[in-house]
């Protein structure tokens, strides 16, 4: 009998296990991840970006994890000899029109305590010099972090403190009695009295398997990368932002420089035809039919149906990505780029057409059920695991230590 399992072997599912461990250095703490490597989804094919928190709404928990995540996350890649670089970033405005949303986006840096800074576009070239831009804001706290490495170190973590790992392991049913759960996998049966679900895409069906209702729906959205043929690097030094629509929780598409040198740019976002589809023709009728018959879809698509067929048209046409691009740095042209990888956003949809702008865990009797966990859920994870481990309530016969 296992005191805690977890579901979901990306960044949340690690964090959370190793913290679990640090707190509770004698409990059997179990992970079951259905890929065969760590950080297989949202976690390895992300923009490994270490945000700083300037978007977020005050007083969010995406506000507050991803300010002091950022500084944990540093912190544990220099205890533990990962490769990181906080190189700052710029968001710049490319046209006037977008100077009074780029003012707010300032003001609101300085309202969650983000060392932000004004710059003229001429301070812009100085950090970018081939950006083309009417002003924008400079955040030095922003970094880079390939966050499969970080995973990896985590799930070495949880092992040296004695927890178990099943990678292959895909968790199909979850069976509650009065004193503990069974969850069946492909790879056996499991009993635990706490379970933890962190499985990113999939956190919605498990929650329901647990017998719990999310009250919404986990809706994939697909961000597509080109990157910059090594030639071009030059272009960019570090991290190049646009001022973001903030009807979206997407920061648009940007430049980001990779901490392994490489020039990613996208991600654009693209409704995917399958929760773990990650190119065009990916389709899942179980996944499809979902979204189709969700009615907080369609209403989402209604308020937004403009923006969406620009997405539709940026991710089948290289030609309307590239345009996107030259926003940003004028320069660029479609000689210069090539398609990379993509990677799928569990994103939250409720019945009513709203996206869940936050973090959204729900803590039952004898479960925490991660049902909403976007960006900067990488970023804020070694918070978020703090923050899961802290609700959960000290398993009976198991001592504490402070984490
Ligand atoms: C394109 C893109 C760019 C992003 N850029 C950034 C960024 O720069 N910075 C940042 O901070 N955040 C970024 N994010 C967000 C960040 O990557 C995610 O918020 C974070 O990785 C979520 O982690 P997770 O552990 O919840 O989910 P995941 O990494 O998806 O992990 C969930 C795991 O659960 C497993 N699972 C699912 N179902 C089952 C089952 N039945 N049985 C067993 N296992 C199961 C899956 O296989 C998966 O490994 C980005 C995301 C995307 C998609």
């Amino acid at each position: 009998m296992y005191d805690f399992a977890i579901i979901g072997g990306g960044i949340v599912g690690l964090s959370t296990g190793m913290m679990l461990g640090k707190k509770y250095p004698h409990a059997r703490i179990l992970v079951l991840e259905k890929e065969s490597q760590w950080a297989f989804h949202q976690t390895g094919n992300n923009s490994g970006v270490i945000h700083s928190g300037v978007y977020y709404k005050p007083g969010s928990f995406k506000a507050k994890f991803c300010r002091d995540g950022a500084n944990s996350m540093v912190q544990f890649c220099q205890e533990h000899g990962i490769d990181y670089e906080v190189c700052g970033k710029v968001i710049v405005a490319t046209k006037e029109a977008e100077l009074p949303r780029l003012e707010n986006l300032y003001q609101r840096g300085l309202d969650n305590g983000i060392p932000v800074k004004r710059i003229s576009a001429e301070e812009v070239k100085e950090y970018e010099p081939h950006v083309s831009s009417v002003g924008g804001i400079f955040v030095k706290t922003t970094g880079i972090v390939n966050y499969k490495q970080v995973c990896c170190k985590y799930a070495e973590t949880i092992q040296t403190q004695g927890g178990e790992l099943r990678l292959n392991t895909k968790v199909l049913r979850i069976i509650s009695t009065s004193d503990r759960q069974i969850i069946e996998t492909n790879n056996g049966e499991f009993a635990t009295k706490f379970v933890i679900n962190c499985a990113g895409l999939f956190s919605d069906r498990i929650a329901k398997l647990a017998g719990v209702n999310p009250q919404a729906k986990i809706v994939p959205f697909r961000g597509e990368y080109y990157e910059l043929i090594p030639e071009k690097r030059y272009l960019v030094k570090g991290l190049i932002y646009p001022v973001p629509n903030p009807a979206f929780p997407f920061l648009g598409v940007h430049f980001t420089r990779m901490i392994d040198g490489s020039v990613h740019a996208g991600p654009n976002a693209v409704l995917s035809l399958k929760r773990e589809g990650y190119t065009k023709t990916d389709f899942d009728l179980r996944d499809f039919a979902e979204v189709m018959t969700y009615p907080g879809f369609w209403k989402l698509a209604a308020k937004h149906a403009d923006e969406g067929i620009k997405e539709i048209i940026r991710s089948f046409s290289k030609a309307a990505f590239v345009r996107s691009l030259q926003q940003l740095i004028p320069e660029v042209t479609a000689a210069d780029v090539i398609p990379t990888h993509a990677g799928v956003r569990a994103q939250a949809l409720m019945e009513n057409g709203a996206l869940v702008d936050d973090f959204l865990i729900i803590h039952t009797e004898n479960a925490v059920h991660v049902c909403n966990a976007p960006s900067p859920a990488a970023t804020s994870s070694l918070e978020i695991g703090k923050a899961i481990v802290a609700e959960i309530p000290q398993p009976t016969s198991v001592r504490t230590v402070s984490v």
